[in-house]
């Protein structure tokens, strides 16, 4: 089977390998505009804030025979009637079936000025891939101020980072409350006032309308309320859009993203797929990573012969919808329904503690004697402890406010250790790795945190699981395998 993919990001890569490694009779080309091998783009707001190393945030896997893969070029036409892909190189891809995996672009605010003929104004910039990554950290040193346009996750991560370079910086944002999504007006608050001690200037309710340059590149810009702030770097964090031109060209149907069914195949297309951020499944894109890589695990399965798989979220509650702000110094988690949610008929009990002069702000939801939601500002412990009993769909205390006041006074068993773990615990939330996996791989000959990677794609996500895989690997070296809490069975 002649299998073609068009993207080589975070699902791409990973879809690619698997179909490789598992569907019979595979040959998988996949051809990728960048001209990187792929990487963790989730990392890149970390480049920014100075945390990770841009050469060392590679996605690792297993090493797979029978991918073609062509590096630094773009598909730029589908013939669907005679399955060929031409490419930029000139090249032709005869397919069986074809793969669309080209994520998302960042939008681009209609602001005066922001581009000349040649791109955008120098010090203007997005946060989409590397090279957007590179492109600010080559301006970094020459910057003493930045505005950072959009106060969502990416916002507060980019704005964090700059602040924590030294950078004196404000954040500007259209809604009146910080991640007006998954926050609500108090939780936003708290936030807004963490921010405040960390130095940064937060104006919300408002945009950029103008951008002011100086030799060619930005010198300040004007808000829309008139008011003019000088500045050395924009960067424009406003949301992305799915990346659907080439599927419109071929015919396909799309709306905000590649319309395709519950089998990820197009309504008008059965040979056509589309996965990841430029997908439209029937129950919308989230554009989480986490997301489009259930995807790819689906599609393999069913051509690998495993039949139709069921959606991570098929049960009900979909409980990877976790968000975790990567902030320095700004610690934002939610989960499941936080901000302002529909009670519908359903009978939520929430709870929250708001205490704005130590920044910090807690909301847990419950239903039927389960954690839906939770809203965590300022916490991590709280937060952890939180995320844990969300994740697994654990029973809580009958009464939800212990959720809040145990972590809070230390009585709840903190899970911040491998060892407080047990064997089916997750590590590695993004991709569903249990303790005892890690702790398999390590007996298998695992003897680095990418080799634990390449084995079970651990650490491969958010990275926020990398110090438990150390720890488990430490203990390993030290020729003690990291228990589980009794009562698992394990000795
Ligand atoms: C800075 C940042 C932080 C993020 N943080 C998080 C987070 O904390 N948690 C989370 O879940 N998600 C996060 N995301 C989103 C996450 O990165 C995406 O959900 C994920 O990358 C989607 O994978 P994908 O393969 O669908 O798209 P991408 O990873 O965007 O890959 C698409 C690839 O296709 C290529 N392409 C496009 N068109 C063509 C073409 N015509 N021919 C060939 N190649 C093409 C693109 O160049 C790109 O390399 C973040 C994103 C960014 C940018």
């Amino acid at each position: 089977m002649r299998i073609v993919v068009i993207g080589h990001g975070m699902v791409g890569s990973r879809f690619a390998q698997d179909a490789a490694a598992r569907v019979p009779g595979a040959h998988v080309t996949v051809l990728g505009r960048e001209d990187t091998a792929p990487y963790n783009r989730v990392l890149l707001s970390s480049v920014v804030a100075g945390k990770q190393d841009a050469d060392g945030i590679a996605l690792v896997g297993p090493d797979v025979e029978g991918v073609d893969v062509h590096q630094g070029v773009s598909a730029v036409e589908i013939d669907r009637s005679r399955r060929l892909v031409t490419a930029s190189d000139g090249s032709v891809h005869r397919y069986d079936r074809l793969v669309l995996a080209t994520g998302s672009a960042a939008r681009i605010p209609q602001i005066q000025h922001v581009a000349n003929p040649d791109g955008l104004v120098h010090g203007v910039s997005v946060l989409k891939d590397l090279a957007d990554a590179r492109g600010i950290l080559e301006a970094l040193p020459k910057a003493r101020r930045a505005v950072v346009l959009g106060a969502g996750v990416l916002g507060l991560e980019v704005a964090t980072g700059l602040a924590a370079r030294g950078l004196a910086v404000t954040l500007v944002h259209h809604a009146d409350r910080l991640m007006e999504r998954q926050l609500g007006s108090s939780a936003s608050q708290v936030a807004v006032d963490s921010l405040a001690r960390l130095g940064m200037t937060v104006v919300t309710q408002s945009s950029v309308v103008r951008v002011m340059e100086r030799r060619g590149h930005v010198s300040g810009v004007e808000l829309a309320n008139g008011s003019e702030i000088l500045t050395d770097l924009l960067v424009m964090c406003a949301g992305t859009i799915p990346e659907t031109a080439l599927a419109r060209r071929a015919g396909l149907p799309c709306e905000r993203g590649v319309v395709v069914g519950e089998d990820l195949a197009s309504p008008a297309d059965p040979a056509v797929f589309a996965i990841g951020d430029c997908a439209q499944p029937p129950e919308g894109g989230t554009g989480l990573v986490a997301q489009g890589w259930d995807q790819a695990r689906r599609l393999v399965d069913a051509w690998a012969g495993a039949g139709a798989a069921p959606r991570d979220d098929a049960a009900g509650t979909d409980r990877t919808n976790v968000v975790r702000v990567k902030a320095s110094g700004l610690e934002v988690v939610t989960m499941g329904l936080s901000g302002k949610f529909e009670h519908g008929d359903r009978l939520l009990r929430a709870v929250r503690i708001s205490d704005p002069a130590v920044g910090r702000f807690v909301e847990v939801v419950v239903h039927e004697g389960r954690l839906v939601g939770a809203t965590v500002v300022g916490d991590k412990i709280t937060a952890t402890e939180l995320q844990a009993l969300y994740t697994r769909g654990l029973p809580v205390p009958t009464d939800p406010a212990h959720l809040i006041v145990r972590p809070i006074a230390g009585a709840a068993p903190a899970v911040r250790s491998a060892k407080d773990m047990q064997d089916d615990d997750t590590v590695c939330q993004c991709n569903t790795v249990s303790k005892g996996r890690i702790n398999d791989a390590i007996a298998d000959g695992c003897g680095s945190v990418e080799d634990v990677s390449r084995a079970t794609r651990a650490c491969t996500g958010c990275g926020d699981c990398r110090s438990l895989v150390k720890e488990m690997l430490a203990t390993a070296a030290s020729g003690t395998k990291v228990p589980a809490l009794a009562g698992t069975g394990e000795a």
